[in-house]
């Protein structure tokens, strides 16, 4: 496997890197196995300054960091000073709440007196992909380094360049050398890295193949692992929706980050009366979007990360038109260079067709006529993945019953929400398990030790 920047603008090669030898790994795991020893002794807010200093470099280098980004996998500038942004708000909140969030917590006991103390379990393996390069890491490092566990990250092989200017910020800041260490490495050296004693987790972004295969790893050698995989996820448009809301957020919620995200609105669910609208404003979002340099501030939608992965969104388009679907906008052949790809809508997706159940991660737009709220739900729910979702309906308590009812680990009523620190973010069924952010986000990786006296 190699580590590559490449422009997707452009299909040139920046920079290839070099793999990190195993003799590299050991001794980031023993770095970070010896500060695991050091910190299980300190209590969680002797790190807070710290974490705060990481937050402040890079706010500092927000334009620099997101210049990374742009270059090596597309994202428009203006969402990478964004995604840098998040990254500072969420290092913030844990350097601020992580006390209060794992505090001892007493316990009523027959014995005696008990309390449950959170302590660290040790090094974290983590193995994130190149969608948003920074705050994936961040969601992690965060909320682990308050608790304790140093980090050894596997970032996808399109963005070392961002795993790297990572590990720069954090050895800016002054954290201590084993904090956090950015590896080149291979499949099977991420195997022997989760199979060692000394980490004791290992949280994964990513496809459902790379779940299966990682959280196969971390069973063999039982670690504690957390999966944060794909989505498809419903937006669903109920009969007495305000469509004039629903216009303003369309557009983005199909094509931000050029509709590479896992909680983006994949499947527009609308009732019948409202079909038509809403399938016309996907349609006028799409066309106004314009398709561009990401460095241009007025270029709307970015390329996609890479050539390759424009190769397997048209090839998934083919496939779902050959079985049956409707190209309600677009074209199955994409004429742009490079990594471009012209927005696509699909209607007519039937169950038979293997686009129904795939995920498609990028700017295409599936939408489906369904003739009731109930239809609605049942519709949603039939996908092997449960991230997120969005409602839109005129009562907002009626429009939360509905979302009461899917099967997903968070929904939006009434807006396109989008991440943020203080928010759980996770899914149930194939999108995975465990949660990242808020309170939750850091108990995964906790050792909830039991201590009674007598
Ligand atoms: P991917 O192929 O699974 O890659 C993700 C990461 O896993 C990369 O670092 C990749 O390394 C690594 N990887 C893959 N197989 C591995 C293995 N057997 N052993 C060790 N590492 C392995 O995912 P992708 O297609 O690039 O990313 C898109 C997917 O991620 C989509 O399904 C998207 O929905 C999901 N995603 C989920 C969330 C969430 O929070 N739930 C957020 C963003 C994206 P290489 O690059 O070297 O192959």
């Amino acid at each position: 496997m190699s580590y590559q920047t490449i422009n997707p603008l452009t299909d040139e090669v920046i920079k290839t890197y070099d793999n990190h030898d195993d003799a590299y790994v050991e001794k980031a795991i023993a770095k970070g196995h010896a500060l695991y020893k050091k910190w299980r002794n300190d209590p969680v807010e002797s790190r807070a300054a710290a974490l705060n200093k990481v937050a402040d470099v890079m706010e500092a280098q927000t334009d620099e960091l997101a210049k990374v980004l742009t270059l090596e996998m597309g994202k428009r500038f203006l969402e990478a000073q964004g995604e840098v942004a998040i990254c500072v708000s969420i290092a913030r909140y844990y350097a601020k709440n992580a006390a209060e969030f794992l505090k001892p917590e007493p316990i009523e006991s027959s014995i005696g007196p008990a309390q449950t103390i959170s302590r660290p379990t040790g090094v974290l393996m983590t193995v994130e992909p190149w969608n948003f390069p920074y705050y994936q890491i961040m969601r992690v490092f965060a909320p682990n380094f308050m608790v304790g566990n140093p980090m050894l990250l596997k970032h996808a092989s399109y963005t070392p360049m961002a795993a790297g200017a990572f590990e720069k910020v954090v050895s800016e800041a002054g954290l201590p050398d084993g904090a956090f260490t950015n590896l080149y490495v291979d499949y099977d050296q991420v195997n022997h890295i989760i199979a060692d004693d000394r980490v004791q987790g290992v949280a994964l972004t990513g496809s459902e193949r790379a779940g299966q295969l990682i959280a196969a790893e971390a069973g063999k050698s039982m670690k504690q692992s957390s999966l944060e995989l794909g989505g498809s996820d419903p937006f669903i448009v109920l009969e007495d929706a305000d469509l004039s809301e629903i216009k303003k957020i369309i557009g983005g919620a199909r094509l931000y980050n050029a509709g590479q995200v896992c909680t983006s609105s994949k499947r527009f669910i609308v009732t019948e009366n409202n079909y038509d609208a809403v399938l016309d404003m996907l349609k006028t979002a799409f066309a106004e979007a314009k398709i561009g340099d990401p460095m241009d501030a007025t270029t709307t939608l970015a390329p996609l990360s890479t050539s390759n992965a424009k190769q397997n969104l048209t090839k998934q388009v083919k496939l779902a038109v050959e079985a049956g679907a409707t190209l309600a906008y677009g074209s199955v052949e994409q004429n742009l260079p490079a990594a471009q790809f012209e927005p696509v809508i699909l209607t007519n997706i039937t169950k038979e067709n293997p686009a129904f159940y795939q995920e498609f991660f990028g700017p295409v737009g599936q939408v489906y006529k369904v003739k009731d709220e109930e239809e609605a739900i049942a519709l949603a729910n039939d996908s092997h993945y449960g991230l997120s979702g969005v409602v839109f309906g005129g009562s907002a308590d009626h429009a939360a019953e509905v979302a009461s009812q899917l099967e997903t680990g968070a929904v939006f009523v009434n807006s396109f929400g989008g991440t943020l620190p203080e928010l759980p973010f996770g899914g149930v069924k194939n999108s995975g398990y465990g949660r990242e952010l808020g309170r939750f986000g850091i108990e995964t990786f906790v050792n909830k030790e039991t201590i009674v006296t007598k």
